[in-house]
């Protein structure tokens, strides 16, 4: 399908079998994709919006995609995110990847510890 515009006057839609469906006006809805090729080499996972309005990654509510160990946050995660949003969310992302962190030091000094103690579990 193609515009058919006559000067600067839009005449219609001409179809692929070449016929012309006289319009004055077209609405189209268009399509986004995040910009996410950083990270597609991490194994994460793109998924459709919602609203069926393009692809973005697919995370957790924290921005954790489907790798081990990234998040993403703002548009990459979330194609409509405004500026707060996308600002929200880099927070929360900054969170979660700190209370990672923070859990496998600790899982990681409770089994030196237990190695230590020869305690088995
Ligand atoms: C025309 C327009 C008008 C808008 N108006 C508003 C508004 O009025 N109010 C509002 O709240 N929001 C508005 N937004 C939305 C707003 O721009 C976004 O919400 C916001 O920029 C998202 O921030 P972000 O950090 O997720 O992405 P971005 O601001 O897009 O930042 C991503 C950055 O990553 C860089 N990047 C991407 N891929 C790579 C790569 N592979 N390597 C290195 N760098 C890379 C990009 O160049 C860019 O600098 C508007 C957006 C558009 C397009």
């Amino acid at each position: 399908m193609a515009a058919s515009v006559w000067g600067r006057i839009l005449g219609g839609l001409r179809l692929r079998s070449g016929q012309v469906i006289p319009r004055r006006g077209v609405v189209i809805g268009p399509q986004f994709e995040a910009r996410h090729a950083l990270v597609d080499g991490l194994g994460v996972s793109i998924a459709e919006h919602p609203l069926g309005i393009g692809h973005q990654v697919a995370v957790d509510a924290t921005g954790r995609t489907t790798a081990a160990g990234v998040w993403v946050a703002g548009n990459t995660a979330d194609l409509t995110a405004g500026v707060m949003q996308a600002a929200a969310s880099g927070v929360t992302a900054a969170a979660a990847i700190n209370a990672d962190l923070t859990a496998e030091d600790t899982t990681a000094a409770v089994a030196a510890w237990r190695a230590r103690l020869g305690i088995k579990v």
